[in-house]
């Protein structure tokens, strides 16, 4: 019997969650001769929520589990303690070393689940990536370990998975994603015109310049099409998400970037569009459930009935586009100015966003919406950009940033600290 053995890192996240049930499912299929796979988990990581872990790890009966806060009540980690769980801020990173596996899913929000990614990547493992943090702010590193270790990253980002698979069904890959049973690499630069990525356009799509400026966090948190982590979803508000994602499609598929564009699509059910050369253009389509992209990653190049659920085209009664209002939607833009930029430019945005994010959604915060991607577009071009040789580099820039952003509001440092 063929068996696929798991490691999910963010296991408690929308993803993490999303992956178990993606799991239960295949192996349902599978018990009923359907799939080629069983799956099993054989390491769970979250951040804090120690009591959803714990119920994952009796469900899914997986031995080796890691904590990544930093403080837990005694009870648990009397817990922990009597039951090997891996504690502090590298347990993730210890787990995917010390435990066997053929995938990781990547579903650690933020940088925080950038060194257990780059330590799957030069294991060598399949890596299932949600957390697009880890290629926006070392792609230059991520993505030279995997092609020398051999690792394939299989993107969970529904619009690169859409992409991944308009690309892969003419047999063009790119440099993360070498495989895959199809043609050899190909210079996607010589064959792709563009790749186009779907943004909802979030829920300020139609709002003013001054209701953006002042959203709270109730109205920035209120996505109309998916149901997300809290982070991603403040992203998705700010279109902070698209130029993140346009960063990783920049690592993930070698496209330069002025092959990669983005627009509003505000039903999410077109997640890219991959025009060729030759004037045709792929595009891929799916209800907006996250489970789907989950499951093809999980059993790619494989196909097995899955629980996501179906988009009828007869229901496609509607679809609209719209380009991208830069002066409502600041961030966007940040995306070429990082690709222009390279070295540690990714990890000073990505840093400053993820601390400016952290900054608003606390309760009583006195940031306004509207300050985040100033606050991440002003890091970019005032903290130095550096050559990115090493994970400390990055992890460095990330902290210069993170200070940068204290500094500008006038707060100790340690309140925008990983
Ligand atoms: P959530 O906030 O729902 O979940 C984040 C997960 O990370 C939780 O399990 C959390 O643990 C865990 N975590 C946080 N810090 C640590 C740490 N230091 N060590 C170990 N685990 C940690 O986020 P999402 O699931 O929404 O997003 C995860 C990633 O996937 C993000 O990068 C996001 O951009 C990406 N993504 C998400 C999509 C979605 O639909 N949700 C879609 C596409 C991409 P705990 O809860 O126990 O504290």
């Amino acid at each position: 019997m063929a068996v696929r053995r798991i490691i999910i890192l963010g296991s408690t996240g929308s993803i993490g969650t999303q992956t178990l049930d993606v799991v239960q499912s295949l192996n349902a299929a599978h018990a009923q001769g359907k799939g080629e796979h069983r799956y099993e988990v054989v390491g769970l990581a979250a951040g804090s929520n120690t009591e959803l872990l714990k119920e994952q790890a009796r469900r899914f009966n997986v031995r080796h589990l890691a904590i990544g806060a930093e403080e837990i009540s005694a009870p648990c980690r009397t817990w922990a303690n009597e039951a090997g769980v891996l504690l502090g801020p590298d347990a993730a990173e210890h787990l995917v070393r010390s435990v066997d596996c053929d995938v990781v899913v990547s579903a650690i929000v933020g940088v925080a689940g950038l060194a257990a990614t780059l330590a799957a990547v030069k294991l060598g493992r399949d890596v299932a990536l949600a957390n697009k943090e880890t290629l926006v702010a070392a792609g230059e590193l991520v993505i030279p370990a995997a092609v020398a270790s051999g690792s394939r990253l299989l993107p969970v980002d529904s619009e690169h998975a859409g992409a991944w698979q308009a690309l892969a069904c003419v047999g063009c890959v790119g440099p993360g994603l070498r495989d895959l049973t199809l043609a050899p690499p190909m210079n996607l630069d010589g064959r792709v015109r563009k790749l186009t990525l779907t943004a909802s356009g979030g829920p300020f799509r139609t709002a003013t310049r001054e209701e953006i400026e002042h959203a709270t966090p109730a109205q920035a948190l209120k996505h109309p099409t998916w149901s997300m982590g809290k982070k991603v979803t403040i992203d998705s508000a700010s279109l902070m998400n698209k130029a993140l994602e346009l960063i990783e499609a920049h690592w993930l598929f070698g496209l330069a970037p002025d092959r990669l564009d983005a627009i509003i699509h505000p039903q999410s059910l077109v997640h890219a569009f991959v025009e060729y050369c030759d004037g045709s253009v792929l595009a891929q389509l799916g209800a907006a459930d996250m489970r789907c992209p989950i499951q093809v990653a999980l059993t790619w190049p494989g196909r097995a009935p899955g629980a996501a659920k179906r988009l009828d085209p007869m229901t496609l009664t509607k679809l609209d586009f719209e380009a991208p209002d830069h002066a409502r939607f600041p961030a966007l833009k940040l995306a070429y100015r990082v690709m222009e930029k390279g070295g540690t430019a990714g990890a000073i945005l990505n840093a400053a966003n993820e601390a400016a994010v952290r900054l608003f959604l606390q309760p009583g915060a006195s940031l306004k919406f509207g300050q985040i991607g100033r606050l991440a577009g002003e890091a970019l071009e005032e903290v130095p950009t550096r050559p990115l040789t090493s994970l400390e580099d990055c992890l460095q820039a990330d902290a210069m940033a993170r200070e940068f952003v204290a500094r500008r509001l006038g707060l100790r440092a340690a309140v925008t600290a990983r």
